[in-house]
């Protein structure tokens, strides 16, 4: 009893010790962090950051480039007129490798997706196949570093939206044998693998039977799953059924949209970094800011429904320029350097990086942060808000990284 008593007294004054220790060490490095940067000028910053993206890897997660280019063709090794990815643009901002998205919109049937699915991938291959000298495919973590030190830009297939798997897992070999990094298990509407956020049909109160099918079938092939679109209940049967990692590629916080289902609650984001996954921060003004989203839904769901006007259209574009003038429409840098802080103040600096969504967003992109030239723009926020490099690397590229060599490594420990 009296050893007992004298290891607690032990324990606790080292507990008191170490507790002292920490608390002198947080307040002598937290304003170090803060003034890391302290007596540069915006300028000295703003160069610090082009410097950076220039010599980093900068992967985003999620553009949705393909589905552009197949309706509206132009040459993205050249600088297009529209859209918001083009090879002089990435240069420009640094970015180097693009999760390539092969979107399928939820009204398309099985054989029309299939369809679709082969149109993108054939259009991403066809420019690793024509510009040898300006892109290369991505088909793990060690092919990106490889291309980025020859300065070639990573293409990186994936597909949004696991409706063209019908009811035959066995499709998801032929997807990995394209080249599929990851799959969104659903988009906009609830289909046979998983209930959408978006839908209010629930039918499956999560994952559905073959959904979790498919979630080991994944596993076992090493394509990572992106739980992005799901609904919340979704994404923990997806966290308790996944042997590997689950990865948000194009999703912000919920905590600065309340109500938003598509952006992901803090019980979410601190679920999927205990599972060593990834949340990639979107960049549409209306996932960043809740007035945004407001003015936004007022656009889509009221103005265009009932004009039935496409807000994409000449007068719609004119419309939206003159709702803009009274109402807040864009975001900005500065709030997707919130979601990323909220996330890396929530579950810290390894859970964390960058799905702009771009070309996916339609003209709803922060007012400085207007297409894939924009990067240097967060580096900057973030080198101001006292983000060391190494961390911002972890952003850029980093954290995606490990988490897509994880998936492939327990797919290689399955088979
Ligand atoms: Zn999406």
């Amino acid at each position: 009893m009296k050893i007992q008593k004298s290891v607690l007294k032990v324990v606790f004054i080292r507990r008191i010790n170490l507790k002292s220790i920490l608390l002198i060490l947080l307040i002598v490095i937290f304003p170090a962090c803060k003034s890391r940067f302290k007596g540069k000028s915006d300028e000295e910053l703003r160069q610090m950051a082009q410097k950076i993206c220039d010599n980093n890897i900068i992967l985003d997660s999620h553009i949705d480039w393909p589905e552009w280019i197949i309706d509206s063709p132009e040459d993205i090794s050249g600088r297009t007129t529209k859209g918001d990815f083009d090879l002089v643009r990435a240069k420009k901002g640094g970015l180097n490798a693009a999760l390539s998205v092969a979107y399928i919109n939820s009204v398309y049937g099985v054989d029309k997706g299939r369809i679709m699915i082969d149109s993108m991938l054939n259009l991403v291959r066809y420019y690793a196949k024509n510009y040898p000298d300006k892109f290369a495919l991505a088909l793990n973590p060690a092919d990106v570093r490889k291309n980025f030190d020859k300065k070639l830009f990573s293409l990186i297939p994936c597909l949004e939206n696991g409706s063209p798997i019908s009811d035959n897992p066995g499709y998801l070999k032929f997807l990995k044998d394209q080249g599929i990094a990851y799959i969104t298990l659903c988009h906009n509407k609830t289909n046979q693998i998983s209930d959408s956020n978006f839908d209010q049909d629930r039918k499956w109160y999560g994952l559905s039977p073959l959904g979790s099918e498919v979630i080991k079938e994944m596993n076992r092939l090493g394509i990572m799953i992106d739980i992005s679109h799901s609904t919340d209940s979704t994404v923990f049967q997806a966290l308790r059924l996944s042997k590997a990692p689950v990865i948000a590629t194009h999703s912000s916080c919920r905590y600065f949209t309340p109500g938003f289902e598509r952006n992901l609650p803090d019980t979410l984001i601190k679920a999927i970094a205990k599972k060593n996954g990834v949340i990639m921060v979107n960049f549409g003004s209306f996932f960043l800011d809740s007035i945004c989203m407001k003015n936004w839904i007022y656009l889509y769901d009221k103005w265009q429904d009932s004009t039935k006007i496409d807000l994409s259209s000449k007068e719609g574009i004119d419309f939206t320029h003159e709702y803009g003038k009274t109402h807040k429409l864009y975001s900005d840098s500065k709030q997707v350097v919130n979601h990323i802080d909220h996330i890396v103040k929530l579950v810290g600096i390894d859970y964390v990086g960058i799905g702009s969504d771009y070309d996916g967003i339609e003209n709803a992109q922060p007012s400085d942060l207007l297409d894939v030239s924009s990067y240097p723009v967060i580096v900057f926020e973030l080198l101001k808000r006292g983000y060391s490099e190494k961390d911002i690397k972890k952003i850029l590229s980093g954290n995606f990284l490990r988490v897509w060599n994880d998936v492939l490594k327990i797919a290689d420990s399955m088979n």
